[in-house]
C-alpha cells in the first residue's frame, strides 16, 4: 500500500495501525535477511506505538524507516560505521524525527547506508550488505540504499534519507521509487549526522509523488536549532500537486544528455519529456556548461567539509575507543584507524589535503569559485525554463562489486545529481520505465526534475504530472 492509501484505509477504519505494523514486520522478517535494507528494528516498540497511534494526525499510524544517520531518542545511530556500532545511542530526537512523531508516524526501524553517507552503492556500509530488490546481484544505489530498498520491497511505507550529492535521488531511481532532495534550508538537519554541511539535506523516499509530498509537508520548516534552516513559509504542497504542466517551460540541459548516458535510458527520459509536452508544457534546450566540472568540484568540497565534520570522532567523546592506545594522541589515531572504513579514510585524506596550506588556493578556493559559476548557470537556465528535466543517473543499478577497484567510476556516475546540491536546488527522481539488464532482469530508470531554490512545490507538481503519464 502507498502512504496515501494507508492513510485512507486508517481513517476509514479499514485497517488499524497495529495491523499495518504487523504486516510490515512480517515482510521485514521474511525479506530483510535477503535484501539487507534495515540495520535494526524494534518490534515491541513499533507495536506499542501502533497501539496508541492517533489516526487523526497527518501521518497518524504510518510506519516509517529512518536512515541510520538520523538520531531518534534511545535508538542506535550507527551511520553504518564500526565507529558508532554498539557504542552510541541517541541522546535526543533529530528535529525531523520529532516532527514525524508529532505527526503520528511510527518509527519502525533504521536503514542501511554507505558509511557516513559516503558512496553511491551502500557497499561502503561497514555493517551489512543491501541488494537491489529488482535484481539481487545489483546495488540498491546509495548512500540511502537501505531506505530505498526498504520502501521498494514493502518493508516500509516511506523512509527518510539524506542527500549530499544524490543519495536520495539515485537509490530511488535504482530501486524504482520516488525520492526527493528538498531545497537547501527547507528541512532541519539538527540531529542528522553531518557529512558536508553546505550540501546535506534530509528528504523522503516513498512509492509515489503524493506520498513524498505528504512526508515533506511534515518535516519541512524553520528550526532555530539548525542555523542553515530557512525562516520561509512552507507552502501547502498538496494544494498545487495536481495543477499540471500546461504553459510551463521544461528545460532539457544539453550537457545532461551526454556523459555516458545509456542510449536506451536516454529514450525513456526523452519520452517522459515528450509526454509532458503533450500535456501542454513546452520543451526548451538549456545550457549548463560547467556541468563537466561538477564532479571534480563536489569531490573537493564534500571531502573538505567531511574532514572537518568527522574530526569529532576522536575516540574520546563517543563511539569507538581503541583499547590498544598508549596515550591521548595514540587514542585519536588508533580509534580512527580501527573505527573508520576505507572510503571514509579516503575522504578524510582528500579533504585534509585540499584544505592544507599551499593547496587551499589551488583546490578548495577554486572549487568554491566553480560552485558559484554552477549556481549562476542554473540561475540563467531558470530564466528560460521553469523547471529542468534530466536523467537521475547515467546508468541503471550496476553489479555489486563492480567498482571495488575503481571508486572513481562511481564518483563520475554522480554527474547528474551533485550540481543540485552545489546550487542548493530542490530535486526529485521518479520512475520512468525499465531497461533490460542483459541478464534477464528489468532495471528501473529514474527521471529527475529540478526547480529554482525553494520551489519544492513546483518540483512536486511537475513530478506528479510526469508520474500520471507514466501509466
Ligand atoms: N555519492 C556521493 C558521495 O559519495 C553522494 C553521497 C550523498 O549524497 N550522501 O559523496
Amino acid at each position: 500500500m502507498t502512504l496515501t492509501e494507508s492513510l485512507a484505509a486508517l481513517s476509514s477504519g479499514q485497517t488499524t495501525p497495529t495491523a499495518l505494523v504487523e504486516e510490515l514486520l512480517s515482510q521485514i522478517e521474511s525479506q530483510n535477511e535477503t535484501i539487507g535494507a534495515l540495520i535494526s528494528y524494534d518490534k515491541e516498540r513499533a507495536l506499542a506505538e501502533a497501539a496508541k497511534a492517533d489516526t487523526s494526525l497527518p501521518l497518524g499510524g504510518v510506519p516509517i524507516v529512518l536512515k541510520d544517520n538520523i538520531n531518534a531518542l534511545d535508538d542506535p545511530c550507527t551511520c553504518a560505521s564500526k565507529f558508532l556500532e554498539n557504542t552510541y545511542r541517541s541522546p535526543y530526537d533529530a528535529t525531523v524525527t520529532r516532527k514525524l512523531r508529532e505527526a503520528g508516524a511510527i518509527l519502525l526501524g533504521r536503514a542501511n547506508m554507505d558509511e557516513f553517507a559516503m558512496g553511491s552503492s551502500t557497499e561502503n556500509s561497514a555493517l551489512m550488505k543491501t541488494v537491489n530488490p529488482h535484481d539481487h546481484s545489483r546495488i540498491p544505489g546509495g548512500s540511502s540504499g537501505g531506505s530505498a530498498a526498504a520502501v521498494a520491497s514493502g518493508m516500509a511505507i516511506a523512509a527518510l534519507g539524506s542527500d549530499t550529492g544524490g543519495s536520495i535521488r539515485q537509490p530511488a531511481a535504482h530501486c524504482g521509487i520516488v525520492g526527493m532532495k528538498p531545497s537547501y534550508g527547507r528541512v532541519s538537519r539538527y540531529g542528522v549526522v553531518a557529512f558536508a554541511s553546505s550540501l546535506d539535506q534530509v528528504g523522503p523516499l516513498a512509492n509515489n509523488v503524493e506520498d513524498v509530498a505528504r512526508v515533506l509537508q511534515v518535516i519541512a520548516g524553520h528550526d532555530p536549532l539548525d542555523s542553515t534552516s530557512l525562516d520561509a513559509p512552507v507552502p501547502d504542497f498538496l494544494a498545487t500537486l495536481n495543477d499540471g504542466v500546461k504553459g510551463l517551460r521544461i528545460g532539457l540541459p544539453k550537457q545532461y544528455f551526454a556523459h555516458g548516458l545509456r542510449p536506451e535510458m536516454e529514450s525513456l527520459i526523452r519520452a517522459a519529456a515528450a509526454r509532458l509536452e503533450k500535456q501542454g508544457a513546452s520543451l526548451v534546450e538549456v545550457d549548463l556548461p560547467s556541468t563537466e566540472a561538477a564532479v571534480a568540484t563536489y569531490y573537493i568540497l564534500a571531502p573538505a567539509e567531511a574532514s572537518s565534520n568527522l574530526s569529532r570522532f576522536d575516540g574520546i567523546r563517543y563511539g569507538h575507543r581503541s583499547s590498544e592506545a598508549e596515550d591521548i594522541i595514540d587514542t585519536y589515531k588508533k580509534s580512527r584507524e580501527e573505527g573508520f572504513g576505507p572510503e571514509v579514510k579516503r575522504r578524510i585524506l582528500l579533504g585534509t589535503y585540499v584544505l592544507s596550506s599551499g593547496y587551499y588556493d589551488a583546490y578548495y578556493s577554486r572549487a568554491q569559485k566553480v560552485r558559484t559559476l554552477i549556481q549562476r548557470e542554473f540561475a540563467a537556465a531558470f530564466e528560460q525554463a521553469d523547471v529542468l528535466l534530466t536523467p537521475t543517473s547515467p546508468r541503471p543499478a550496476r553489479k555489486i562489486g563492480a567498482c571495488e577497484e575503481d571508486p572513481l567510476d562511481d564518483y563520475l556516475a554522480d554527474i547528474f545529481t551533485i550540481s543540485a546540491n552545489l546550487a542548493g536546488l530542490p530535486g526529485i527522481s521518479i520512475p520512468c520505465g525499465k531497461v533490460d539488464s542483459g541478464d534477464g532482469a528489468k532495471l528501473p530508470v529514474g527521471v529527475q526534475i529540478l526547480a529554482p531554490h525553494l520551489r519544492d512545490d513546483l518540483v512536486l507538481q511537475v513530478a506528479k504530472a510526469a508520474e500520471l503519464t507514466n501509466e
